[in-house]
């Protein structure tokens, strides 16, 4: 890159990020985003980058320690001796790896179940919350919120006696929100309230999306159309039979039954739209990024089941999004297992509150610690198990009654050493596949507003994700940013790495490969030109405008569901009906036993295994 381009892209400027230069670390990170250092500005490596403000500051997706205390894991290289001689940390009823959704569930259910015992959980992150945490940001003054992964959620219908009814109860959730005003005299805009509805196949027709074509695409010259859909597609570089067969496959939607989805599980996504239905390949190139980010992987490996959960149902209302995504569902458990972790019991503490790290690790019921690795968990004869864990550099084992895993395959796996053959073998079958979230404080955002759109989709082959917007936030007592094409805003970015003509397992392996090969700084120069290439001419300029990048990688995103996955194949079973099943006195608990992963699912399997665990020791 030349001076020029440097320039250009604002990367000599002392915000965004981590102050790099060729990824060497300058030491300004006090200046990050207008940040003083006690604010907490993160400390930057050339993996993990910039991490924003506030209490997640150090946890932005899967940070460069997470990421090595894993891989030494998987590749054997904690020696036997660590292991050996692992200071005992205690005896506890129940030991947690996982302090994401579903761990914090498992434990919250389990002392339900089992009364008031003694908890041990184990999280490797340096806060809880897993894939459901947030981004903060402070530009220009204003205190702003994104979701790290985790980040839209439905409200559930009150007295319907599904469980994340009972958990808004529970909890005492609000079930009507405030949402930003429009209140600055200009023509108003329409935003999604989360990160999902402005894409194609959701509640995009309740969104101003704009769509950007150049040439690659057959448009004469680079061109925005906006809310293509209203005009059937009219202005569209897409060749006639193309948008006849993307109307068509919009106006598929409905519930399907347990039958259709068992056929839809039998083929891919693209045999579904090019075979079955005979649609034109364009459609299914148009569908490609969303199904990679839903799904971790292209059409031609995901099953149809998954696909065909995409399009527009028009009666579904646009899904919600709290300031931080999902982050505020496992706030409400930490909050109830140790109520001095997050002192308050209003929706603004939940939401916002400090959280009191101090508190986490002294309650007598249960225990938090965080930036812990589990690295075994065994069996100790046949009433107890063994965790051990690594803290820093030092090494520590607990005992316990049972265990709940609320950790994904790809780490049980290496974690569980005394497991079957049989869930090995299940495990064996699990494949994951990465997603980037990519949230943009910007000072401004009047290049979006001139475009008369809060969203936008482009089509590259290899060009850099394929959609962004702004949300039109939920505001509370304490949290009211403006919404305004002059004032600061989140610009996010939700991005899946599929590969097509790769086979499903190895996509995401390869995709991971690249994406953990990445350093933040050039994920960053890709970002800023994206956004010049696509808003340079509506005067975006990114060194004025962006005020901070944060990147949250998730390795292992999403569980990668080909066909046959979900119900089996051939009479057998399907390989999560096995691993749900735990063995001896671990129970396993983490949304990915549902397929595809929320939060529903993460609550739902926490408390399953938690509610499992009590059994198992004799607590329930
Ligand atoms: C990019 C992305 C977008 C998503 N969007 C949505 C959405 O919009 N709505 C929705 O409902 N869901 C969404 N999800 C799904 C999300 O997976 C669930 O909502 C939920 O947050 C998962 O919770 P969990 O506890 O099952 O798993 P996780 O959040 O994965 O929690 C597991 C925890 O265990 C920790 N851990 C792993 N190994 C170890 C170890 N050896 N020792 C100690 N700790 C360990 C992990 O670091 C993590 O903190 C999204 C997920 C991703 C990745």
């Amino acid at each position: 890159m030349n001076d020029r381009e440097r320039r250009l892209l604002g990367l000599g400027s002392p915000i965004s990020r981590r102050d790099f230069l060729n990824g060497t670390l300058l030491g300004t990170a006090g200046l990050i985003a207008g940040v003083p250092p006690t604010q907490g500005a993160a400390p930057a490596d050339t993996f993990t980058g910039y991490g924003g403000v506030g209490d997640y500051r150090l946890a932005n997706g899967n940070t460069w320690p997470v990421v090595q205390a894993a891989h030494r894991l998987r590749d054997a290289q904690y020696p036997a001796t660590a292991y050996a001689k692992a200071a005992p940390a205690g005896e506890y009823d129940l030991i947690v790896v996982g302090g994401g959704i579903a761990g914090l569930s498992a434990a919250h259910y389990f002392l339900k179940a089992g009364g008031r015992r003694r908890v041990l959980m184990l999280e490797n992150h340096p806060i809880i919350g897993g894939e459901a945490k947030q981004n903060e940001f402070l530009v220009d003054g204003e205190r702003l919120y994104g979701p790290q992964g985790s980040n839209d959620f439905a409200i559930p219908t009150a007295g319907s006696g599904s469980l994340t009814d009972a958990f808004f109860a529970e909890f005492r959730l609000p079930r009507e929100f405030d949402w930003q005003t429009w209140d600055t005299g200009l023509a108003p805009l329409r935003f999604a309230r989360d990160n999902y509805s402005n894409m194609d196949g959701f509640q995009e027709s309740q969104v101003d999306v704009g769509y950007y074509f150049d040439r690659a695409q057959g448009a004469a010259a680079p061109v925005w159309r906006r809310n293509i859909w209203n005009d059937s597609l009219v202005g569209t570089p897409f060749s006639a039979e193309a948008r006849r067969d993307l109307m068509r496959w919009r106006a598929t939607h409905g519930p399907l039954s347990e039958v259709e989805n068992r056929y839809l599980d039998t083929l891919t996504y693209r045999d579904y739209l090019e075979n079955v239905r005979g649609f034109d390949p364009a459609v299914t190139r148009f569908v490609e990024p969303i199904v990679g980010l839903l799904s971790g992987v292209s059409a031609d490996a995901a099953s149809a089941r998954i696909g065909r959960q995409l399009v527009e149902a028009p009666a579904n209302p646009m899904a919600l999004s709290f300031p931080g995504g999902n982050a505020p569902f496992p706030r409400a458990l930490l909050r109830a297992l140790i109520p001095d972790a997050l002192p308050g019991n209003d929706f603004d503490s939940l939401l916002f509150g400090a959280i009191n790290f101090g508190a986490l690790d002294r309650d007598a019921t249960t225990r938090i610690k965080l930036c812990a690795t589990a690295l075994r968990l065994e069996h100790r004869g046949p009433a107890a198990v063994e965790v051990t864990y690594v803290q820093g550099d030092k090494f520590f084992k607990a005992r316990a009654a049972t265990a709940v895993m609320a950790s994904g395959g790809w780490i049980n796996k290496h974690v569980l050493t005394d497991m079957p053959d049989d869930l090995r073998a299940a495990y064996d079958e699990f494949a994951y596949a990465p997603a980037l979230i990519i949230n943009v404080a910007l000072r401004q955002w009047r290049f979006l507003y001139d475009l008369g759109v809060t969203a936008c989709r482009w089509f590259d082959d290899d060009g850099f994700g394929y959609c962004c917007n702004i949300r039109q936030n939920m505001t509370t007592g304490t949290h009211a940013p403006p919404l305004h094409p002059d004032r600061p805003a989140i610009l996010t970015f939700y991005m899946g790495l599929p590969i097509p003509g790769l086979a499903a397992a190895t996509q995401g392996p390869a995709a991971r490969a690249k994406f953990y090969a990445t350093p933040f700084a050039d994920f960053e120069v890709r970002v800023r030109r994206q956004m010049l290439r696509l808003f340079g001419p509506q005067g975006f300029d990114p060194k004025r405008d962006i005020a901070a990048i944060v990147l949250n990688r998730w390795g292992h995103a999403r569980l990668i569901e080909p066909p046959g996955f979900h119900y089996g194949v051939g009479g057998r079973p399907s390989p999560l009906e096995r691993v749900r099943e735990g063995y001896g006195r671990v129970a396993i608990g983490h949304s990915e036993l549902n397929g595809a992963q929320h939060w529903g699912s993460a609550l739902e399997y926490g408390k399953k295994a938690g509610e499992r665990a009590a059994v198992i020791g004799g607590f329930g």
